[in-house]
């Protein structure tokens, strides 16, 4: 399957070519954890999981970096506030994130290496850009990048980089830099910053953000890698400072396709703390709205294109999600435990085929959505046509579990099934291993009153709402 992506580097949507073939190496610019991230993070980290999930279906080993910034003003600002040490107070919005990606069925990266735990990485980082000549210390002891020393500064952002410095270059004396556009490598101490400090061969103090992000990810994937991604906002200047730290230290290409989402909306405006205009997950969850139908919301528009986040769009997602319910109950009951034959029915097959040129198409989740519902009208018909044998029905459950593996919201939720009946599931599981099997069928005809048809398969019970 081929993949393609729109690259924002070179403006064109380009075909996948890895580094190594066979294999993908994709870093993501992860949470600053200094709170509950909001939906509109989560926009990028569900783009991302998309990109994540589309790279394995296509058959690529994937190594998925994710950074996570547990140092910054904000973290400090906000753990000083709340009189706790940095690394406490981080701690707990890290393990809210990692909580919150599973409520939104986001499949794990292969490491989250914090900045905290590379900070002798990004002093290593440091000293290479000054033995390359492009970092100098300022006067006011940090240490900054001269923009104007690496000749490919702005071509992710496209900057027009004559006017840019004409434009800046007003009143330079008000700045310890020696161009506004040079950016911080390495933060100086000062006594905002209480006790969060490390020894460098500058003086104490901490790094920038973005040294971070190259710092890290050239570690785990390399000086030249396959993808890296983030929200638009992300592009300039972060993204773009990432590629000036990494290939003036380098000399070599630093990413290959560089892949950004669209923000996440509401009247119009980037959701944003500082805006005001956000909700987290949890505000969601509180509402009643399931991450499953927040993750449709978020994987049922392209993204490139902006999303406006409203409440009409929750609704529609529990409509569409309740349809695909249906019907995997529905060929459930007619595939009545029949095995998928290996080669799909060509009604089905040619679904799959239109799923995977979406995909394959620079991730159109809308258009893969249509594919998934075209699978799901003509399955219908089929069966209100009294034509769907077993093995259609087979085929078809076997088809969205294929697609789910890119989707990752077809499946209905195991959460779903009733605290009470997982029970008694389990206990009647219980009794078989021990052979009891005059308690195993009371507890299936206890399943059955709460509305559940229990099934023993060779992959161990399977239930499904009884018909
Ligand atoms: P931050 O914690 O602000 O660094 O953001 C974390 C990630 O969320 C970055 O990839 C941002 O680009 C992304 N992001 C922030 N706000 C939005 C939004 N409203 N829509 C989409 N992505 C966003
Ligand atoms: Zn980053």
């Amino acid at each position: 399957m081929q993949l393609k992506f729109y690259n924002s580097l070179t403006r064109k949507v380009e075909p996948f070519e890895p580094v190594s073939p066979g294999a993908a190496g994709l870093y993501t610019c992860g949470p600053t954890v200094y709170n509950f991230a909001h939906i509109g993070n989560f926009r990028a980290y569900v783009f991302e999981d998309v990109l994540h999930r589309a790279l394995e279906y296509a058959g690529y080993k994937l190594t998925h970096v994710m950074n996570l910034t547990d140092v910054d003003d904000k973290t400090i600002r906000d753990s000083r506030k709340a009189g706790m040490p940095l690394r406490d107070y981080t701690r707990r919005f890290k393990d809210a994130f990692f909580e919150d990606l599973r409520t939104l069925s986001v499949e794990p990266a292969s490491i989250y290496p914090a900045a905290t735990d590379h900070i002798p990485e990004m002093i290593a980082l440091i000293e290479r850009l000054f033995e390359a000549g492009v970092a100098y210390q300022a006067p006011d002891r940090c240490v900054y990048f001269s923009v104007s020393k690496f000749p490919g500064y702005g071509k992710l952002a496209h900057l027009d980089r004559s006017g840019m410095r004409s434009g800046v270059r007003i009143s330079n004396d008000e700045y310890a830099k020696d161009d506004v556009g040079d950016f911080a490598l390495w933060k100086a101490w000062d006594e905002n910053d209480g006790d969060v400090k490390w020894d460098s061969p500058w003086g104490p103090g901490r790094p920038g953000w973005h040294i971070e992000c190259s710092a890290m990810s050239m570690k785990y994937l390399g000086e030249s890698f396959d993808l890296h991604t983030g929200g638009i906002d992300n592009l300039f200047p972060h993204h773009e400072n990432e590629i000036a730290q990494a290939e003036a230290a380098t000399g070599k290409p630093f990413v290959r396709q560089w892949l950004h989402c669209a923000h996440l909306r509401v009247n119009g405006e980037k959701m944003s703390k500082s805006l005001g205009n956000f909700y987290t997950l949890r505000d969601l969850l509180a509402k009643g709205w399931s991450g499953r139908e927040i993750r449709y919301v978020l994987v049922s528009a392209h993204y490139r294109q902006p999303l406006n986040f409203a409440f009409d769009a929750l609704d529609a997602a529990r409509t569409a999600l309740s349809r695909i319910d249906e019907f995997s109950t529905r060929m459930e009951a007619l595939a009545a435990g029949a095995p998928a034959p290996a080669a799909a029915p060509e009604w089905a097959q040619k679904h799959l085929d239109a799923f995977d040129a979406a995909i394959g198409d620079d991730l159109n989740t809308p258009l893969a959505l249509a594919a998934v519902f075209s699978l799901v009208n003509d399955g219908n018909r089929l069966a209100q046509e009294g034509k769907a044998s077993p093995a259609d029905a087979a085929s078809a459950l076997a088809a969205l579990t294929r697609m789910d593996k890119v989707l990752g919201v077809l499946a209905r939720p195991a959460a779903e099934v009733p605290a009470a009946v997982r029970a008694l599931v389990e206990a009647r599981a219980a009794a078989r291993a021990a052979k009891d099997w005059a308690e195993s069928d009371r507890l299936r005809g206890e399943i059955a009153a709460l509305g559940w048809t229990v099934k023993d398969t060779k992959d161990g019970p399977r239930l499904s709402p009884s018909a």
